[in-house]
């Protein structure tokens, strides 16, 4: 069983309509949803609601890895739980998994120890494919070739991050903007991913090939297969 904890801020969640119409029960029970539908995944949520900002001993306590969006509310993350986070990856090998904009959370930056930029080139949002680079990787098995997303935001090139381990996918957008958007790290004993697509007003976490994404890799961070 792959012990997994969905952390989401909750902030846009609960003040824009524009994002409780597409998720209505927050973008963390949308993801812990999808995942406990898998028999071999339990998975519970915590945000920055919680006591330490759902990150503390308790918490983490036998997760063997930790899915993470957050967006306006970086800063709102005390460094202690940065630094706990950061402690587990590394020295005990708990997968991470940075979900769109948590390019910039202090975890993200902390383990690749650069800005982690990027530019959103206008208008900012357009259809997007989702080309597989690496189709042997795990993260990749059974992903169509592209993924069409009817809608995204525009992330682009330059992004700021070190040379990925892994490259699995790479983003084109109908802007001609593309982007990085599948990159995977081995940072000490643990393994990071991230993944692009999950603009908090667009559906994406709802789209089946999505969630199988973030399904393998969470099975990937712990070293294990889907389907086996
Ligand atoms: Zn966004």
């Amino acid at each position: 069983m792959i012990r997994a904890l969905v952390w989401c801020e909750n902030i846009q969640n609960k003040t824009q309509e524009d994002v409780i119409s597409v998720y209505p029960d927050g973008m963390h029970n949308t993801i812990a949803d999808f995942l406990n539908a898998d028999p071999n995944i339990t998975a519970k949520t915590a945000t920055l609601d919680d006591p330490d900002c759902g990150v503390n001993d308790e918490t983490l306590a036998d997760i063997d890895v930790v899915l993470w969006w957050g967006h306006i509310g970086h800063d709102k993350v005390p460094d202690c739980a940065v630094e706990m986070l950061y402690e587990r990856v590394v020295r005990k090998g708990m997968g991470l998994i940075c979900l769109h904009s948590a390019h910039f959370a202090k975890i993200f930056k902390r383990l690749m120890g650069t800005s982690c930029g990027l530019s959103i080139p206008a208008p900012g949002h357009a259809p997007q494919k989702l080309w597989t680079l690496l189709p042997g990787h795990p993260i990749a098995a059974g992903i169509p070739n592209p993924v069409d997303i009817e809608i995204e935001e525009t992330y682009s090139e330059y992004f700021d991050i070190p040379q990925p381990d892994e490259l699995v996918f790479n983003a084109a957008f109908g802007n001609c903007a593309s982007f990085r958007a599948g990159a995977a790290y081995h940072r000490g004993r643990g393994k990071v991913f991230y993944f692009q697509p999950g603009h908090e007003t667009y559906p994406v976490y709802h789209k089946k090939e999505i969630q199988d994404i973030i399904l393998n890799s969470v099975y990937w961070a712990n070293n294990k297969t889907r389907g086996q």
